[in-house]
């Protein structure tokens, strides 16, 4: 059996462009009260190239915006290497933090919470532009700019406003606007539309896969939307209980799930042919058997919801299995659960 490790498994999202960040065996663990230590993250291989979108899919709780915090920055790994443009990723100083992060940046899925309800637009924007660029930058100019790239626009219009004075949509906008101020490489976007009205999700991450192209970024885009993920990801990577069970090319994770928990959110998405009828539906996480129980402690993760475990998967954590050289999956019970995959006929 092959561990999944960065040197044998091709991301999905590599010949876009360049690698720009790269995490492996990235792991967090938190130390409870009373001596509990919980597993949020383990073990989690990313690569982000520029231009390529990765989605990060996983319900709630299954440690998405740790792993986000930790290639951010923020949140220091339990263990785990980090890489940007090949280098080691030091953030140790508040100077080499504020390098990095004129290179990675994080947009959090609130809009309503990210921004402070006594700043205008411009002022917003003009901070990160003065501390990531150079002191002859035209800021003036320069804010109108970004206005435009994320369509506020006219937007001489939009720079005095209040973030009172805008909609949800609006305000992720100037989020995104403020995160392309700093000219970053990474962009992290957590749940960039699940506090959104339901309507305008699409037009988001339209704009959000326009400024990828055009800005040449490298993309990770976290949702619990795996439908969403399909849309425009180019790899998608599975999370549930802090590791990833499943990886590869969106269209092919999507078309032929290989593991059960996989299934299990494809099966649930309304129609996966349609996404605007699943952006609609809003949650597509599914209330499986055992839902709300939370991944098992010991063992596979998903062994206590899974409608294929046996006594192995309860007892011991599989490791990722290479399928091909760009899908793997989590999962002892591969022959049952995706056997054209594992036969090599898909
Ligand atoms: P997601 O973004 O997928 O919803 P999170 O990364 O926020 O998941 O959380 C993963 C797990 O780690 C959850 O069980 C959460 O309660 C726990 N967790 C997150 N941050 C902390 C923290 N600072 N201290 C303790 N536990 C945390
Ligand atoms: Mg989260």
């Amino acid at each position: 059996m092959t561990q999944d490790a960065a040197i044998t498994l091709t991301s999905a999202a590599a010949g876009n462009g360049p690698l720009a960040l790269e995490a492996v065996g990235l792991t967090k663990d938190f130390r409870l009260g009373h001596g509990a230590t919980l597993h949020a993250v383990r073990d989690v291989n990313i690569s982000l190239y520029k231009s390529a979108v990765v989605a990060l899919v996983g319900e709630s709780g299954s440690g998405k915006s740790t792993v986000a915090r930790m290639l951010a920055g923020q949140e220091r790994p339990t263990a785990g290497v980090m890489r940007l443009d090949g280098e080691p990723v030091d953030v140790r100083t508040s100077r080499a933090f504020r390098l990095y992060k004129s290179q990675v940046q994080y947009v959090f899925q609130d809009p309503f919470g990210s921004l402070n309800p006594v700043h205008s637009v411009g002022y917003h924007l003009t901070r990160p532009i003065k501390l990531h660029q150079g002191r002859d930058v035209d800021v003036k100019k320069r804010v109108i700019e970004l206005l435009e790239q994320v369509r506020l626009t006219p937007a001489a219009q939009f720079e005095p406003k209040y973030p009172h004075e805008l909609s949800g949509g609006q305000r992720q906008r100037v989020s995104f606007a403020r995160a392309l101020a700093a000219e970053p490489n990474v962009l992290l976007a957590d749940e960039p539309v699940s506090m959104l009205d339901v309507s305008i999700r699409l037009e988001m991450l339209n704009l959000l896969d326009d400024l990828r192209k055009r800005l040449h970024l490298a993309l990770l885009y976290i949702t619990h939307d795996i439908a969403s993920a399909r849309y425009f990801a180019d790899e998608v990577l599975v999370m549930y209980g802090g590791q990833i069970v499943e990886r590869g090319p969106a269209e092919e994770v999507t078309q032929q799930p290989a593991h059960p928990y996989t299934q299990l959110l494809i099966a649930s998405a309304p129609d996966p042919d349609n996404l605007g009828s699943v952006l609609k539906s809003g949650n597509s996480v599914p209330r499986a058997r055992g839902a709300g129980s939370g991944p098992a402690a010991v063992g596979c993760p998903f062994s206590n919801r899974c409608p294929l475990a046996i006594d192995k998967c309860r007892a011991e954590n599989p490791a990722l299995h290479q399928l091909t050289a760009v899908r793997a999956a989590a999962c002892w019970r591969l022959s049952e659960a995706a056997p054209a995959l594992v036969n090599g006929t898909a």
